[in-house]
């Protein structure tokens, strides 16, 4: 097959994948082979390729947000037949045994794998996954806009969980990328109002036309106390910014895997019971519950298509904040 590989972690400028022939993996026990339709690319994916994430293979194919075909199916699996689609996300296996696993919190497993981290995803023409982690996609939403739903969408979720919002609340988002863009509309369809504070006027408009009541710059405070806030971006530089939006008593969230140093700030912004808290990937149930809520809705995700072969090109454009919406690689010739 085709594929995208990363022999060790470099600047995307230096253009580090490698498009080239690597070997068809095989489906193991439990397992299915995908033909691989099409992979979004998430902020993750940069982490991984610049190594802010430690390299855990060599080489690895990144990207975990698959949407594709069932052609063969490991010994024992039978929970899909072939020609099914579905969708392999970031969460590539737990050991179900840890003391996270069975308090129902899989997202924190001790021993987890990671699609296109710990072990190769999705840039790529296959990839294998564990039936039990793979979702089943309905004809909800083509290839194309299905992809940035498996990680921007279910991340964008379970923040919007944590958040705590309810009904009426004011919300802001801080970064309006692939996650934002979707979280939106599932805020908005749950009767928050939405603030959008991001650098670039295409991403504040991207935020205008999907329903933000405002629109500014990262570091500008938007017009109202806030109920809560959700940094999508990986900067650290935003958390006081975001403490000091908040009313009494609410709730800042950390989308990312990773974020630049967190600068010291004045107890002041954080007393009065505000909260900050971090997202740690997702479980298959906020995965589960936000594609059927995505299917209600129904999402619509704004996508920018690129030929598997221009992977480079893909993350080059996300990191300088060029695309609008989701990058998506089409993963067939
Ligand atoms: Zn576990
Ligand atoms: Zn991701």
């Amino acid at each position: 097959m085709k594929a995208c590989l990363l022999h060790s972690p470099a600047k995307v400028e230096r253009n580090p994948l490698e498009f080239a022939d690597a070997p068809d993996p095989k489906p193991g026990p439990g397992e299915i082979l995908v033909r691989v339709k099409m992979c979004g690319i998430c902020r993750t994916d940069l982490h991984v390729v610049e190594g802010e994430l430690p390299p855990k293979k060599s080489p690895v194919i990144p990207g975990h947000q698959i949407v594709g075909m069932v052609e063969k199916l490991g010994e024992g699996a039978r929970r899909f037949q072939i020609g099914d689609r579905v969708g392999i996300p970031w969460l590539h296996s737990t050991d179900q045994t840890c003391e996270f696993c069975r308090a129902g919190a899989e997202n924190l497993c001790d021993h987890p794998t990671f699609t296109g981290w710990t072990v190769d995803g999705g840039y790529a023409e296959l990839a294998v996954a564990p039936e039990d982690f793979v979702y089943a996609l309905g004809d909800s939403f083509a290839d194309e806009h299905a992809a940035p739903l498996l990680c921007a969408g279910i991340i964008g979720f379970r923040c919007l969980r944590l958040s705590g919002i309810k009904p009426g609340a004011k919300l802001a988002f801080y970064g309006f990328g692939a996650a934002a863009h979707v979280a939106i509309q599932v805020a908005r369809h749950w009767g928050a109002e939405v603030y959008a504070a991001t650098r670039g006027a295409k991403h504040q408009q991207l935020a205008l036309s999907l329903g933000a009541v405002w629109a500014g710059e990262a570091t500008d405070a938007p017009p109202a106390k806030l109920d809560a806030a959700i940094i999508f971006a990986p900067a650290g530089e935003l958390v006081p910014p975001a403490l000091a939006a908040l009313k009494k008593g609410g709730v800042l969230v950390l989308g990312g895997i990773h974020m630049s140093p967190i600068p010291s700030f004045d107890y002041s912004l954080i007393y009065q019971e505000r909260v900050i808290r971090s997202v740690a990937n997702n479980t298959r149930k906020d995965g589960e519950d936000f594609l059927r809520v995505a299917a209600e809705i129904p999402i619509h995700s704004q996508t920018t298509l690129y030929p598997l072969r221009e992977a480079n090109r893909a993350l080059n454009d996300l990191k300088g904040d060029r695309v609008n919406g989701a990058a998506v690689l089409d993963c067939q010739p």
